[in-house]
């Protein structure tokens, strides 16, 4: 393994090993990245004693190049290591866990390599190259993982009960790595995942969001949500979502899944985004569904409203589930409640007047929505998607046009409310923004252009149908 392991900087953490008389091993998530021909600048190191030691020896010897921070509590400390690149390089001595019941806080003692590789998840992150002297560059693969690395199987090392149990965050690691790398959970893993879901409930809502934001950022996300529904997991930890999942049948008349057109939905955008709040808004934008289906004899299921009741409940679910209550929320937020305004307009004749308001409703949103839009179409129906597509692309290319000739999209009407105030001696009230909306809409539906005289005039008519008198000086100016 002497190629993974060839950067100098392998050597001076080896000297200071040597040093210190402290074998010393890279394991887990680089050797995995390596093998599997993804670039990595995360090593971990581990230190049989301490690895705190082996992490300040190391500075040492590197000197103005690093910085360390330790972290006591934990026996690990961080190195940044500044060479053409950053290195992040982790110590850790090598530990021994033991697991009590209701807790996930381990008691850990002091323990050997092989300890250290037991209490590991995933025998891909067992493997372990030593940085010894007499045996520099050597595996050691305890069990099989360079096997499961090749076949492409997620396993743990011990019993999967036992290693679930000890850390029920694993389980959702196992998915993780499931959908990141395209692997298969081998099948005792897959039981026990389902045995152990409810375990999940001890750990901390931040841990487990990291975990779910990196499943939504894999290739294709909807692995992961199946397996996390399959195995109830989804039930515990996003149950919102888990409603989402299936079909009520009256008169015959069933509606889609809308768990399953969510993830397919997530993986079509996927193909097309790597930014995760666009994916939030997939997974989102149909969540108020459940809450808004009725069966109407005449027309079938009907979901009306179900942008809007979605939109509502975003800040709760992002509260729920730790995510950033910020302007990532407002913009998850903002898609789901516009995200049918597109389809409406591939569905029908498209005026401008509907292209410059949906340009001033989204506002920078409008590629991010459009993207949205393009990736809800899941029909099985080729010809349909063909169809929906192609309207897509008139409205897109409307889009840019009158974008083009009225730049709405960071528009601000020519009549402001100050103005308003001034031209009719008002204070600050309702009034206004009646005025003020009143105009914008006249603008967006083209029936003033989107000139300061024309929206002058109108202001002063709209005034006067509500009872205004104008100020004859600012009527001249
Ligand atoms: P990534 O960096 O992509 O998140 P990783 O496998 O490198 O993946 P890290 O969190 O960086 O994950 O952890 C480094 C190594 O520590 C892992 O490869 C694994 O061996 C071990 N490890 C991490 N978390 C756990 C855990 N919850 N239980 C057991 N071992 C773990
Ligand atoms: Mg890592």
């Amino acid at each position: 393994m002497l190629e993974a392991i060839e950067n100098p900087l392998f050597q001076i953490i080896s000297d200071a090993a040597a040093e210190l008389e402290l074998p010393a091993y890279v394991v887990g998530g680089y050797v995995r990245d390596y093998l599997l021909g993804r670039e990595s600048k995360d090593v971990d190191v581990l230190a049989i004693g301490s690895g705190i030691d082996l992490a300040q020896k190391f500075a040492e010897k590197i000197g103005k190049k690093s910085h360390v921070s330790v972290y006591k509590n934990f026996g690990t400390a961080m190195v940044n290591y500044r060479e053409d690149a950053e290195w992040q390089i982790e110590f850790v001595g090598a530990r021994k866990e033991s697991y009590r019941e209701n807790s996930r806080k381990p008691v850990v003692e002091n323990g050997t390599l092989e300890d250290d590789q037991n209490r590991r998840d995933f025998t891909i992150n067992t493997l372990a190259i030593s940085l010894q002297k007499h045996n520099f560059g050597e595996l050691t693969d305890p069990f099989g993982g360079l096997k499961d690395l090749d076949s492409g199987i997620i396993r743990t090392p011990l019993d999967p009960d036992i290693t679930f149990s000890d850390d029920p965050l694993r389980m959702l690691r196992a998915i993780r790595f499931a959908s990141q790398l395209g692997f298969t959970i081998e099948e005792e893993t897959t039981k026990a995942l389902s045995r152990n879901a409810s375990r999940i409930s001890i750990v901390s809502k931040e841990r487990i969001i990291d975990e779910v934001n990196k499943m939504i950022l894999s290739d294709t996300p909807s692995i992961a949500f199946r397996m996390l529904e399959e195995s109830g997991l989804l039930r515990i930890i996003f149950p919102k979502m888990q409603d989402l999942k299936g079909v009520e049948i009256i008169n015959g008349k069933g509606h889609k899944d809308n768990f399953y057109h969510t993830i397919k939905v997530l993986d079509n955008l996927a193909r097309t985004t790597d930014n995760l709040w666009l994916r939030w808004a997939a997974i989102l934008h149909d969540i108020a569904k459940p809450a808004t289906k009725r069966f109407d004899p005449a027309t079938g299921w009907t979901f009306h409203g179900h942008e809007f009741l979605g939109a509502k409940m975003v800040p709760g679910i992002f509260r729920e589930l730790k995510l950033p209550m910020n302007d990532k929320m407002k913009y998850v937020q903002k898609l789901v409640r516009l995200h049918l305004r597109p389809i409406v307009l591939a569905e029908s004749h498209v005026t401008d007047s509907a292209i410059r308001r949906l340009l001033y409703d989204s506002g920078k949103e409008t590629d991010d929505l459009m993207l949205l839009c393009e990736a809800d179409i899941t029909s099985k129906n080729k010809e349909k998607v063909k169809n929906y597509l192609k309207n897509f692309s008139v409205v897109r290319q409307k889009l840019i046009e009158i974008e083009e000739k009225d730049m709405i999209r960071n528009w601000q009407p020519p009549i402001t409310g100050e103005m308003i105030m001034a031209t009719f001696n008002l204070k600050p009230g309702k009034m206004i923004g009646e005025i003020k909306t009143a105009i914008r809409e006249g603008i967006l539906d083209g029936i003033i252009p989107n000139e300061f005289q024309p929206a002058f005039k109108f202001m002063l008519k709209k005034g006067e149908e509500l009872g205004l008198k104008a100020n004859p000086e600012k009527i001249k100016k």
